[in-house]
């Protein structure tokens, strides 16, 4: 008898993707220039420029880094890079040619592609690392794709074991350093395969894509999750709310952060009628304000789905599909994902309802910092648990509760200031449309409570008014010491208010005092 023949398990999450059935005729990605993109399709471009990647060098293992605007071609190389068994780095297409000095010199790809009008910068960035450049701009045109068209279309998939990475993403960095975050091939097959059972997912959903390629909500959640369900996405180069609401008349799905949500409010043509044909609405990267979802769920009839994950860890906690969408709540542990609220100092952990460190543990969690082993132990408990930097409770039903960034907290006479607790009283004071409140250097308490306000254009409110509204509905420690009326809180492309450029600008506010 002949033994049985060994099949090999390919953990590439291409193969994950691709080599079982799929119909290679079904319809992938469509784009607004009217550009359908079939199952087929996709996977032989992908194989193309894998066999570009391996013509110019590149290695299972290496990274292959990318600055190019969105387009159907930036995710092919997505899909060309972690086929071919290197490790994709999608980078912010704000960065400028001083962040990518550190982002390229850290990560030491062995190719970096870029827009054409940036090869020659870029190009001598790369030198530096012996990394060479190809170019691929928002047209989908340059050096990169004239290659690939050439290309044969057949790759053998490069053999991965689930702990291989593939794909290194930088975070914000909004305190020190920015850091590599090292995400496996199984860090992200097991995440989207869970989001597509958690949401129901089939190949019969169209998915508005408006969300940036180089962050983990665009690239892995939106189209990971797309993929793996085999269904189709709108791809679309940036938000807007004209396009995304003519697109619901055929979609099912639309992933976006909260500001997608409070733009698409501020339209006349988002109805009951409008997204009709739409089963989901999912939020996530930062905090949708509870007032939004209301909003949205009066003038739609849907509840939007807010979710809650981060670069390192990918997804965690999501409101369910079937049952209550709690507004101003992340949702419950995705199933095998581990959440727990500790004690910020001790690590214990603590009851619900206890407000606290959120630690996560799961087979979403990276496996650690490109090159920063120290930091990366530090981040991580004995028992495996990822310190995600979050403060947050869980509920007696088991929802999770976000409260802001650990960083964020205010310490002011040595009480803990959770801000959320008073941008939720001001948020919902009649005019403002939304808080930020942050702590600012102050002689005496160490940290002054400071609320940085935006209201509705003819809203008579101001600093005396808050003041007053607050009197009384919170404890002394946590009132604010000054309140600044703003147009508009900054925020960084993902939508998250950026309380360091905040705390920057108003750090003497108490000095001058
Ligand atoms: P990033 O690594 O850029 O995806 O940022 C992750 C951080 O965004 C998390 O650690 C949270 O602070 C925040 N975040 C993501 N989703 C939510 C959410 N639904 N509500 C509140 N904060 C969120």
């Amino acid at each position: 008898m002949n033994a049985p023949e060994k099949t090999i398990m390919n953990a590439n999450l291409f193969s994950r993707l691709f080599d079982g059935l799929y119909d290679p005729n079904r319809l992938a990605i469509e784009t607004i220039d009217g550009q359908r993109i079939s199952y087929g399709e996709l996977v032989s471009q992908a194989g193309q420029m894998a066999n570009v990647l391996v013509d110019r060098g590149v290695k299972p293992g290496d990274r292959v880094a990318a600055q190019t605007e969105k387009s159907v071609p930036g995710l092919v190389l997505y899909l060309a890079a972690v086929r071919a068994g290197a490790v994709y780095l999608p980078l912010n297409t704000a960065y400028t040619l001083n962040e990518l000095e550190y982002f390229i010199t850290d990560a030491e790809p062995s190719l970096v592609v870029c827009d054409p009008s940036r090869a020659a910068a870029i190009g001598a960035i790369a030198a530096k690392v012996g990394a060479r450049v190809e170019t691929l701009g928002a047209d989908g045109k340059g050096s990169l794709t004239d290659a690939a068209a050439k290309a044969h279309a057949e790759f053998a998939t490069v053999v991965r074991a689930d702990d291989d990475l593939a794909a290194i993403l930088y975070t914000s960095g909004t305190t020190g350093r920015s850091k590599g975050a090292m995400l496996t091939h199984d860090n992200l097959a097991s995440n989207s395969r869970t989001l597509v059972d958690y949401w129901r997912f089939t190949n019969k959903d169209v998915l508005i894509h408006a969300l940036p390629i180089y962050h983990t909500h665009g690239l892995f959640v939106a189209s990971n999750v797309t993929l793996f369900a085999q269904a189709s996405m709108i791809f679309l180069p940036k938000f807007d709310p004209d396009l995304i609401i003519k697109s619901m008349a055929r979609s099912t799905v639309l992933m976006g952060v909260p500001t997608f949500y409070t733009r698409l409010l501020q339209s006349p043509a988002l109805t009951r009628q409008s997204t009709r044909h739409m089963r989901l609405f999912v939020s996530g990267s930062a905090p949708l304000l509870a007032d939004t979802h209301r909003e949205w769920s009066a003038r739609t009839g849907h509840a939007v789905l807010e979710r809650y994950g981060m670069t390192e860890t990918n997804m965690n906690t999501s409101n369910p599909y079937d049952g209550d969408r709690v507004p101003g709540a992340v949702g419950h542990a995705l199933p095998g994902v581990s959440v727990r609220v500790t004690d910020p100092e001790t690590g214990k952990e603590l009851p619900r309802e206890t407000i606290g460190m959120i630690e996560v543990k799961g087979p979403n969690v990276f496996k650690g910092y490109w090159r920063m082993p120290e930091k990366t132990r530090s981040e991580f408990r004995d028992d495996g648990f990822f310190i995600t930097g979050d403060l947050g409770k869980i509920d007696g039903s088991g929802y999770v509760h976000i409260l802001g960034r650990g960083k964020d907290l205010v310490i002011s006479g040595g009480f803990n200031v959770y801000p959320k607790e008073i941008e939720s009283e001001i948020d919902a004071m009649p005019g403002v449309v939304e808080s930020a409140v942050i702590g600012v250097p102050h002689a005496d308490f160490g940290e002054g409570v400071t609320a940085v306000i935006v209201c509705n254009k003819d809203a008579k409110v101001d600093e005396t008014s808050v003041l007053t509204a607050l009197d009384g509905r919170l404890a002394k420690f946590k009132m604010p010491k000054r309140v600044i009326v703003v147009d508009e809180l900054p925020r960084n492309a993902m939508g998250k208010v950026q309380k360091n450029i905040l705390r920057d600008t108003y750090s003497d506010i108490y000095a001058k005092k």
